[in-house]
């Protein structure tokens, strides 16, 4: 049995730290938000869904989808209202490739990554530069990859 049910996400961050200018690293003070609660406001925020809509896109009850938007706003305002440095770190999230994205992984190193359909193959792995690229299905994602 799992502990906690996994949240699906959609979009990783492209980056996971935040800091105002000027406030030396001593004096700063730092709060976080999990990656699932930053796909929350991506979802709500960004893209304006609805908890319902929202909530079925990450796997969890509209309820639920409330309360993790709701903890990550305040969390972001707490941030932006006191200079406090942002961090995206962690939380309990699948990485849902979305229906636009291909995987790929590295037979030389074994790094695993998404591209966009359209985007023709990739010729080497970002990752080690070799060419041993292939392309994979998600199975544990029950099959939803063409
Ligand atoms: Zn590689």
């Amino acid at each position: 049995m799992r502990p906690r049910k996994q949240r699906r996400v959609g979009h990783s961050p492209a980056s996971n730290y935040f800091k105002p200018r000027g406030v030396p690293m001593r004096e700063l003070m730092e709060v976080r938000i999990t990656v699932d609660e930053l796909e929350a406001l991506r979802l709500a925020d960004l893209l304006g869904l609805s908890h319902e809509e929202a909530g079925e896109q990450m796997a969890v009850s509209r309820a639920t989808f409330g309360r993790i938007v709701g903890k990550a706003r305040k969390t972001v305002a707490d941030a932006l209202v006191h200079g406090k440095a942002l961090m995206v770190e962690g939380g309990p999230v699948a990485m849902r490739p979305g229906p636009e994205m291909r995987r790929f992984s590295c037979r030389t190193c074994g790094g695993r990554w998404d591209e966009p359909f359209g985007t023709g193959r990739p010729q080497v792995c970002p990752s080690c530069g070799e060419e041993e690229v292939f392309r994979y299905k998600d199975d544990e994602m029950g099959g939803e990859q063409p």
